[in-house]
């Protein structure tokens, strides 16, 4: 998505040779027009789908996937970073280790939010090692639903994430591609 790349590109700022700081725009202010026109490509890429929920991951997915959510006219349904296990049988939760704080975390989903017909499409802000993205498929595969789709806002092509959740047969729809970062250089993959 050209205008994406620009966006990232004018105010993305490369900490190193793995961080991305998009605060301008997605993780901290957000910008809500680029939004919607994230979450209407989203949207348009997976309409045929059959798409019943939209799934994130908090928090920065949340403002791209309730815009493809209002697009697809289905609930959005946010997974939860818990610090704990919670042990009441009313939740899926399973353990994700995050990429930019190297600590872990519950990721966590009520079972009243799923439904083993629910045909679901996660979408995140960032791709990095998978792991976010892997932890949300073991929920939804947990309860019997479907991954329909999996929409990346930020893909790290050069990082292991990608590969990951090809080689499990997801379709997966990534707005930017990065193929080189470091101090003050973004390179985007070339498209075909
Ligand atoms: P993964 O689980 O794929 O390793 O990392 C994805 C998660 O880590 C995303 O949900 C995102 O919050 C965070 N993340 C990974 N890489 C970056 C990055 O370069 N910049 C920012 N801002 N967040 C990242």
């Amino acid at each position: 998505m050209k205008e994406l790349q620009e966006k990232i590109l004018k105010e993305g700022t490369a900490l190193n040779e793995t961080v991305l700081k998009v605060d301008g725009f997605l993780n901290h202010q957000v910008d809500p027009l680029l939004m919607q026109k994230i979450g209407e490509e989203f949207a348009n890429y997976f309409e045929d789908r059959g798409i019943t929920k939209v799934f994130t991951i908090e928090s920065s997915g949340i403002a791209p996937a309730v815009m493809a959510a209002i697009k697809l006219d289905v609930p959005m349904v946010i997974l939860k970073k818990q610090q704990s296990k919670i042990l009441n049988g009313e939740v899926y939760q399973t353990k994700v280790t995050s990429f930019t704080k190297g600590t872990s975390y519950e990721l966590t989903l009520s079972k009243k939010y799923i439904d083993k017909d629910d045909k679901i499409l996660l979408i995140d802000d960032f791709l990095a090692n998978g792991e976010a993205a892997q932890g949300g498929i073991r929920l939804i595969e947990e309860a019997g639903a479907t991954v329909s789709g999996i929409g990346i806002v930020i893909e790290k092509s050069f990082q292991p994430g990608r590969k990951k959740l090809d080689d499990r047969g997801f379709d997966v729809y990534s707005l930017a591609r990065i193929s080189r970062l470091d101090k003050g250089v973004i390179e985007f993959v070339e498209e075909a």
